[in-house]
């Protein structure tokens, strides 16, 4: 009998091994930050001597801040260009700006025209031929009851707070909001976006977002957080920042000790392939979660990026490993310039498909599509339910076995304990 469990156990086992086989070898063919050391050693020499930096000039936020590549002449020095390309990317800039930290060019692998951080971050003249022309399918423009904030929910919203990035994404929803300059708010709008959650008690979660809050200086974005902090009714303050992911210089322990001093603080960031996870950005979410603020992930599904099941679990485990709980993966909108990186739903529900069972519940995140015109995000699931009867439901497992399940409606609990007859 024992030997019988056993060999059941053995053979389910082999089972399960062979559930997994198809991603350990796709996995040995995704480029991986941590992976990839001395060749972003070696470029990240190169970019300095091409800026006239030092290492400790590369160590110094301000420094990497101050030194984004914003024209393609310089650009072409680091990566490889065709003339063509450079025509291009001079033409797309006219209409939408662009700018790009020398760390997160450092990542890019300069002879490869398809490289998925060159996809996110420099510009392609397909964004010139966006048949799309809306700007704003969010409809934010009108859920902005004051100062510079965004409220689509009942008990929490978004205070707006710059328009400023280390690197603007190609793939940018907010794209209309990046304009031609650098704009940090203005304090009396963000005063007035701090008074109206004074005012409206229900409010209990508040997250500062931009552009970049990190952009922010130290001291401006601690007047800020600690205003909020002061309100009663404010459970805990969330920060959406891609420093981490862009410019991770910019997690120092002046601004961790700053940040720790106002807790609960959460900070959600935004990786979207495991080449970004590189030992500076381990690093900078360690330092984070190092100082009590726990982490976690909001990534895009892009076209020719990461919709790909196994690049997605990959990105999911790699974050894991610097301690980022995958949060969301959000549905790329239809915004004008970045529909060329739209996936299908389909490839959204594959990917979800492919993690629930193959892997931790620790690495997967929430599907969301968010509904047009701001009626808010929306979660999207595989079907796990198939139907639901009177008395029983039908499921369906992660291996895609339909078993009937029994359903009963829930009984009045404190009548059942009372219950004299039990004696
Ligand atoms: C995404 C978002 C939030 C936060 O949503 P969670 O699901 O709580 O993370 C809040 N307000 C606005 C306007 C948002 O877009």
């Amino acid at each position: 009998m024992e030997n019988k469990k056993k060999q059941i156990s053995l053979q389910r086992a082999k089972e399960l091994k062979s559930r997994i086989e198809d991603y350990i070898e796709a996995r040995k063919h995704i480029p991986k930050g941590l992976e990839k050391k001395s060749e972003l050693e070696e470029r990240k020499k190169k970019i300095l001597s091409i800026l006239g930096g030092t290492e400790e000039d590369w160590k110094d936020y301000k420094w990497q801040l101050k030194n984004r590549v914003t024209d393609v002449e310089t650009l072409s020095k680091i990566i490889n260009l065709s003339q063509k390309e450079i025509e291009q990317i001079k033409e797309v800039g006219e209409k939408f700006r662009w700018a790009v930290s020398p760390y997160y060019l450092s990542l890019i692998d300069p002879d490869d025209k398809f490289d998925p951080i060159k996809l996110m971050s420099i510009p392609a003249y397909v964004e010139l031929k966006d048949s799309v022309d809306d700007l704003d399918p969010m409809g934010e423009e009108y859920t902005n009851p004051a100062g510079s904030i965004t409220r689509r929910y009942p008990d929490r919203l978004i205070i707006n707070v710059t328009n400023e990035c280390a690197m603007y994404c190609r793939h940018c929803q907010r794209r209309r909001n990046i304009g031609q300059c650098d704009e940090a708010k203005p304090r009396a709008v963000i005063q007035e976006s701090i008074d109206y959650v004074r005012d409206n008690e229900e409010i209990r979660d508040v997250l500062i977002t931009g552009g970049d809050p990190l952009t922010l200086p130290d001291d401006y974005l601690e007047w800020i957080i600690s205003e909020l902090r002061k309100i009663p009714h404010v459970d805990y303050i969330r920060i959406g920042s891609r420093t981490l992911v862009t410019m991770p210089q910019r997690i120092t322990d002046k601004l961790c000790n700053m940040l720790k001093k106002y807790h609960p603080i959460f900070i959600n960031t935004h990786f979207n392939h495991p080449m970004e996870i590189t030992e500076e950005s381990k690093e900078a979410c360690e330092r984070l979660a190092n100082a009590g603020i726990p982490l976690g992930n909001q990534a895009v599904l892009l076209n020719g990026i990461n919709n790909d099941k196994f690049v997605m679990r990959c990105l999911n485990h790699e974050l894991l490993k610097c301690r980022v709980r995958p949060y969301y993966i959000f549905h790329a909108k239809h915004v004008k310039g970045t529909t060329h990186f739209n996936t299908s739903i389909d490839d959204g529900i594959e990917i979800m498909e492919y993690l629930r069972g193959y892997t931790s519940g620790l690495a997967i995140p929430t599907y969301i599509v968010n509904a047009p015109k701001g009626k808010g995000k929306t979660p999207i699931l595989p079907q796990y339910l198939i139907s639901r009867g009177k008395d029983f439901v039908m499921i369906r497992t992660w291996e895609g076995e339909v078993i009937k399940y029994e359903n009963h409606p829930s009984v009045d609990i404190k009548k059942l304990i009372d219950d004299e007859s039990c004696f």
